[in-house]
């Protein structure tokens, strides 16, 4: 049979995760003569091959990839040369290219490293046992190419039991950088009572019995600290609270398993896969049988994960109880603590025990967070298992620096043709988070060899992100494009799906500033990546005490009683109180820090806060959550809506206020009430979409925007979207929360560069 000399290269995510020895098995198994290399962006693989094979291999790749990887594309050229090889081979890697866009996210034990460490003698029990498919990959990096000498684990010699593993070809440990063993490789301390444990198995003794007796510990993992207790302890429970220093935000808890999961909450299939995927993010259930009373107060969602690292498996082997809470040492809003200098200073004193390790974390990962709708995951926070994975943007994206939004934090690169959004970062109003969110971009900037050539920011000019992005600017020289909040956020959901076609974006979040001045966040646009033009928004109402009143969901309530002339309930009066009902009217009738906002945030706000769910957050959308929950518990699935009417322009929302007082002042339920709204909100945004696509000519909607987080809103979005026949393109890869604002940014610099 003619055989032909071809290059077969392969873009996506395939370094670091075993993807050159799995080719080489293969080409093995299938006789094929030829050598695989690590190359700009991918994997090159050079062989001889007749036509007949060549598919089958071909399809093969396909197919039985390891599952870590993924393949955006495969190309192949015929080479000039007829070179002659002997057999197949893995050729050692270049120095690094500057076209690097994939570097692998952090990877949860695999099953076979799991059962490695009851057989193999040198690993017995090793908790930081890893191969090419598993093990910590970005947390631990430093620079590329993906060597061990520029990871942390560089002061760890391999001893010659691994230095043999590590140089087999045919093994699963063939060039795992991070790979080690009880002889070489890292390993916990912990100090209890002054007394120090050095042996994994006196400190399993120890953490299992401190957990079985209500102890909270803290323990250096992955990508931070975690916070640990026994989450069916009431005490233990309630002294982390205190601890955490935070209120209500429930804590996100892990399971021995998929079967206890189940026990405690309502899993479907989608959900099922992404909680036993390699990434094991969080995954937000439907609770079904309760836990502590202090996990997760006033919810009906309980986050849950399933666990990633050997000692998780180990305790849960020691322990009764099935269910830890498992939440990121940090003080209120400040970054996860990562060294154990900072968690000494931080916990020391009050966490009973410290449980540290010695292999270095270099860059920061929180637990992600996901939830489903339907069947499609939609991510909420996106950092372990997922940072620093990049997205094909499908145009020119090189030397874009976008430097993000506000609270919900991420920054993003553009290089070559994609986009690497940064691990979530957090809250920049802190001192710290904004420490992390500089050397955050400086690394990347670094690991990437990225040179910027364009900045990009949200509009608001008093954002931490945008003073920073203009300082960088000034002093590289460089121009900056300012991108409106919900612009921004519409593009990243269009980026995400390839759309380039103008559509009608409905962006519903808490605050964004507009190009007239108002704060906005219940906008429908009509755009493209390039620019937008704004058909309608909820109606304008005041916004008492600015951003304050993001925290107090009862001067919203005031300003929407006010603005509609609205009687109040008598509950809410006497709560809220007369002296306070004076000040805010005031304040809103002479103008007094009270800028108009269309803010859907607000709305879900005000009304939690009429039917006495809610009156003040204690942690950011407290409110607008705790009236979903509310919502959630109602039985009937009534379709009833309350009045409302569709224009361009203003959608005034008297109408439905209107109906909530009425309801209240009939003694319904407010779970009812709760319910009624968010199917109302669900019909207005199906009704106004419908309208303005036909008045628009235009064929796709992207919604987007904090509030669509809102489980039950966006699903019942979905079904009208569905009976409609209507194609909805809900954010899933990328937050519609603020932490997809980069993504956006970038989407709209690189069409805009590009025109
Ligand atoms: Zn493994
Ligand atoms: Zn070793
Ligand atoms: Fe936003």
């Amino acid at each position: 049979m003619y055989e032909k000399n071809i290059a077969i290269h392969i873009r996506g995510l395939v370094q670091g995760v075993g993807f050159r020895p799995f080719i080489y098995r293969l080409a093995q198994q299938m006789n094929i003569s030829g050598e695989v290399e690590n190359n700009t962006n991918g994997v090159t693989i050079h062989a001889k091959l007749s036509a007949d094979i060549y598919d089958l291999f071909i399809k093969r790749i396909r197919e039985e990839h390891p599952s870590v990887s993924s393949i955006h594309s495969i190309e192949i050229r015929e080479e000039e040369s007829d070179k002659e090889y002997v057999g197949f081979s893995i050729a050692s890697s270049h120095t690094a290219s500057n076209k690097v866009t994939q570097v692998s996210p952090d990877i949860a034990i695999c099953p076979k490293c799991l059962a490695d460490r009851k057989r193999q003698p040198h690993r017995i029990f090793f908790p930081f046992i890893n191969c090419t498919e598993c093990g910590p990959r970005f947390t631990i990096i430093k620079d590329l190419p993906y060597d061990r000498k520029r990871t942390t684990m560089a002061p760890f010699t391999m001893c010659p039991h691994c230095r043999n593993e590590y140089l087999t070809v045919a093994g699963r440990r063939f060039h795992a950088q991070p790979m080690a063993c009880n002889d070489c490789g890292p390993s916990y301390a912990a100090t209890y009572k002054k007394e120090r444990y050095g042996t994994y198995s006196q400190i399993l003794e120890m953490t299992t019995r401190l957990i079985r007796e209500g102890e909270v510990i803290a323990v250096r993992g992955l990508g931070g600290y975690h916070l640990v207790c026994d989450a069916l302890h009431e005490g233990a429970v309630r002294s982390l609270r205190e601890l955490k220093q935070r209120d209500n935000k429930p804590f996100a808890v892990m399971f021995r398993s998929m079967e206890d999961i189940k026990q405690y909450a309502l899993v479907n299939k989608e959900e099922e896969c992404l909680l036993v995927s390699w990434r094991r993010p969080i995954v937000l259930l439907r609770q079904l049988k309760p836990l502590s009373s202090g996990v997760n107060p006033q919810m009906q969602t309980i986050g849950c994960m399933l666990p990633y690292m050997a000692i998780h498996y180990d305790w849960f082997d020691a322990l009764d109880t099935p269910v830890l809470v498992m939440t990121s040492a940090n003080i209120s809003d400040m970054p996860i603590v990562i060294s154990p200098e900072e968690a000494e200073r931080c916990f020391g004193r009050n966490v009973s025990l410290l449980l540290h390790h010695n292999r270095e974390i270099y860059n920061r990962a929180d637990d992600s967070v996901v939830q489903v709708f339907g069947r499609q995951p939609s991510i909420i926070r996106r950092s372990r298992g997922y940072a620093p994975e990049s997205l094909f943007a499908g145009i020119k994206t090189e030397g874009i620096l976008a430097f993000g939004a506000e609270t919900v934090n991420t920054f993003a690169l553009g290089k070559d043709d994609m986009i690497i959004p940064s691990q979530y970062i957090g809250d920049l109003k802190n001192w710290e988070t904004h420490n992390f969110y500089q050397e955050s971009m400086d690394r990347f900037m670094r690991l990437f060899r990225f040179r910027p050539r364009q900045v990009v920011c949200d509009m608001h000019p008093d954002y931490h992100s945008s003073i920073e992005a203009a300082r960088f600017a000034y002093s590289k020289g460089i121009p900056v494009i300012k991108v409106q909040h919900h612009h921004a956020h519409a593009a990243a959901c269009m980026a995400e799906y390839g759309l380039d076609e103008p559509v009608i974006a409905v962006v519903f979040d808490g605050t964004g500033l507009g190009d007239d001045g108002a704060i906005w966040g219940g906008e429908f646009l009509l755009c493209d990546k390039i620019s937008y033009k704004r058909l309608a928004h909820l109606e304008y109402v005041s916004l008492p005490g600015g951003d304050k009143a993001s925290l107090n969901a009862w001067r919203m309530a005031i300003a929407y009683l006010l603005k509609y002339n609205l009687p109040y309930p008598v509950s809410f009066a006497e709560r809220v109180g007369a002296l306070n009902i004076d000040t805010i009217q005031t304040m809103i009738g002479k103008n007094i820090n009270s800028p108009s906002t269309s803010s859907a945030g607000r709305l879900f706000d005000a009304v939690s806060s009429l039917l006495n769910i809610c009156d003040d957050s204690t942690y950011q959308g407290e409110a607008a959550i705790l009236l979903e929950q509310q919502a959630l518990t109602e039985k009937t699935s009534e379709s009833y809506f309350y009045p409302f009417s569709i224009s361009e322009g203003t959608l005034p929302l008297e109408g439905i206020l209107r109906g909530i007082l009425t309801d209240l002042s009939t003694e319904m339920a407010v779970e009812r009430i709760a319910y009624r709204f968010h199917f109302t909100m669900a019909k207005l945004i199906t009704e106004e979409a419908k309208f303005l696509l036909a008045k628009n000519g235009v064929g796709k909607v992207v919604i987007s925007g904090g509030c669509f987080q809102n489980h039950l809103l966006t699903r019942m979005l979905q079904r009208c979207f569905h009976k409609e026949k209507i194609p909805l393109y809900i954010p899933s890869l990328i937050p519609c929360n603020d932490g997809g604002i980069s993504v956006g940014q970038v989407a709209v610099a690189a069409a805009t560069v590009n025109k």
